[in-house]
Formats: C-alpha cells, structure tokens, sequence
C-alpha cells in the first residue's frame, strides 16, 4: 500500500462554511515507533509542509516496498483555520482572529487528567507504564467536549500525536537559520541530539524542565515529565520526544532545500528504525545543545525602524552590536540611533526584517549561548 488519506472535519462557525485536515499515514496503523508531523500550525509557515512534500513521495516509495517498519503520521497543513485568514491581501496566520490567540499557545496539558485515570496503577514496569498512560491520554482526550473548531482542531490533533514516540511540530520564523527546541530529558539521552545532527540545525536549545507556554511540542513531551515528577516511585520514562522544529525564514521555501530537509528527515527516520534500512553516518552537531535560560532575548525599548548588523546563523559575542533602532524624526545622524548589544556569546538564530517598524517590549532578535544568563532563568522568551 502506498499512503491512506483520511480527513478530520471540523465544526462549522459561520453559516454555509466547513473546514477540514487532511492526514496521511503511512506504515502499519499501530506499529512502534510512531512519529507524527505537522506542519503549518502558524498558517503562513510553510518550509515544513515544503518538506513534507517533498518527504512523501519518498515514504510511498518505503511503503511500496514494505520498508516502513514503524507508523508515520503526517498533516501537512494542520491548521485550515489559519489557511483562511486572508485580511486585505495579506494572509495573517499566526494568531486565531477571533480570540487574537496564538495558534501555538493554549494546547492541552494532559497529565492532571492522565494522572487522575491512572496514577495509582503505574508501578515498576516502563513498558507497562507506557502502554496505560498512552491510552488514558486518549480517553481523556475522548472525554473532552470542544465548545468551537479551534478547541475541535486542538483535541483533534493532540488525538493523532499523544501516544507517539517521536513528535515534530515543523515552523519557521521571519528571518531564521534552522534552529529547534527540545525538552532536556531527550538531551540526556541523545535522542534530541541526532535529530538535530540529522536535520544539520545551527542552534539546538532545549526546556529544562518544561515548558511554561502550552504549545504544541511543549504538552506533547510534558505529559511525561510531569507525570515522572509526580509519581516518582513508579518507572515513568520520557517516551515521546516532541520537538519544535523551525525551518529557516518563512520565504526559505524551494524545491532544494525541501528535498535536502525531506532527504535528512527520512535518514533521520531509518536511524530511529521508523523506517528499514541503514542510516548514513550521523553529521557532526554544528552547536551544543544549549539551555533555553542561556537564549538572549532582544527586546525593544522605544519605537523606530529596525536596522541589523548581522544576519540569523552568526556566530556573535557578548556585548556585540546586533541592531539599532532608528528614530526616523531625529535629525542627529548617530545620536538618533538606540544600538542593542548581544548579552551572550552564542548563535544569532533569528531575528526581524530590515526596515521592520520597533516598539517597546518587542521580540527583536535571539541569540542561542551555552550558559544560563542570570536575568533570563525562568523566562521562556516565547514572548509572542
Ligand atoms: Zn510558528
């Protein structure tokens, strides 16, 4: 068998309109691993589902040929909400219009709920573990009632991601090199490490010890640390590890380089034995994995008009000028520029347009370092 392709149907908001997801499964329904991607739950990101185009064909090829081992679960495009949000020829698709909430926000935490089904039953068994918490999360899945089509959307996918071994939730950012963010747990032992050795990122940066944001990678590996944490007498591995993915600049869409990402997915697939065969010898990791408190955030203090100095995938050094803010109406040359340093060595692995308008409390740029910054332990950076 090539692929199955089936559809999840939304609920209707507004007379005579409907939205669907399309997915697509390839493999054996059931068998381990299972990897689930997505792509395009900021609906204007589209390197991911580039990729996953590009991956397809070559996991039909698999399936053909009875390699696929594992089940492999891909929706190119998760968020037809988002798709639709076209606002005065332009195509807004990172927040839901209707409650200005971001599309990766708000996810839900299922371990109170897991925990409630099933807490006095995990014991010393891993595996066993496993298996019950796997489907307490889809019952208690089962058991919520969405009011709307976003909350349809969120119980939906988390259906088709909760009880996977690996998850990667594919993004980009405005002007970004390839960069991903992981859970520490999956540091420890190695898992998170290949993946971004495999997908060749220039800046790995991982939660410790979860995420306080509920995005969508974040509630998918959090289950299992949070329930680790809570019953620490019973054997509670880190079985999934969920990982956000953000693939370069939203304009960093070409066929060369999804194939190249479709091409170090699939070898990515074959070392997890997802897929048979034998991997390619593993890449060497460009940067350490690095704590998400070492991340410099660069916020603005006052308005203007953006202007940087270097570009995303640079090596920088603490105290380095990353941009100014110009103010347009000060006739002082210099003087009517704010320069805005970086506080860390590290990575510049994204940052906003030339010419992008600034104001205070904006997300600027980020800078991945190796240490934990004093002002930055406990924040998330995940500012908007
Ligand atoms: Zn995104």
């Amino acid at each position: 068998m090539a692929f199955k392709k089936s559809s999840i149907t939304l609920p209707s908001m507004t007379p005579g309109t409907q939205r669907n997801i399309s997915v697509l499964r390839f493999g054996k329904a059931g068998a381990r691993p299972k990897v689930y991607m997505q792509a395009a739950i900021h609906a204007n990101e589209m390197p991911g589902t580039m990729a996953l185009h590009h991956l397809m064909p070559l996991l039909t090829e698999a399936n053909q040929k009875g390699l696929i081992q594992g089940e492999i679960i891909l929706v190119p495009t998760v968020n037809p909400i988002g798709q639709a949000q076209l606002v005065g020829n332009s195509h807004a698709g990172r927040y839901n219009l209707l409650s200005y909430e971001n599309f990766n926000r708000n996810w839900i935490d299922l371990s109170d709920a897991v925990a409630a089904r099933v807490g006095n039953k995990l014991g010393a068994d891993a595996d066993t573990n496993v298996r019950t918490i796997r489907k307490a999360a889809q019952d208690s899945l089962k058991a919520l009632k969405p009011l709307n089509e976003l909350g349809t959307l969120r119980v939906e996918v988390q259906k088709l991601s909760c009880d996977a071994d690996f998850v990667l939730d594919l993004h980009c950012d405005i002007y970004a090199a390839l960069h991903l963010f992981g859970a520490k747990n999956d540091v420890a032992t190695g898992t998170l490490t290949s993946l971004a050795a495999d997908l060749g990122v220039e800046a790995t940066m991982y939660n410790d010890p979860y995420p306080k944001a509920l995005t969508f990678s974040g509630v998918n590996s959090v289950l299992w640390a949070r329930l680790a944490e809570q019953f620490p007498q019973a054997n509670i591995p880190q079985a999934c590890m969920s990982v956000t993915v953000e693939m370069r600049s939203q304009h960093d869409v070409s066929d060369a380089l999804g194939q190249s990402d479709a091409q170090n997915l699939y070898r990515w697939l074959v070392r997890q034995g997802v897929v048979g065969g034998k991997a390619a010898p593993l890449k060497k990791l460009k940067t350490a994995p690095a704590p998400m408190s070492g991340m410099d955030v660069g916020y603005s203090t006052c308005t203007g008009f953006l202007v940087f100095h270097v570009k995303p995938g640079a090596k920088v050094k603490k105290g380095q000028a990353i941009c100014d803010v110009i103010d347009p109406a000060n006739p002082h040359g210099a003087k009517g520029r704010t320069t805005f340093t970086s506080q860390t060595d590290g990575v510049l692995f994204s940052r906003r347009l030339d010419g992008y308008l600034s104001w205070p409390g904006q997300v600027m740029y980020r800078i991945c370092g190796p240490q934990p910054l004093p002002h930055r332990i406990g924040a998330t950076g995940l500012d908007d």
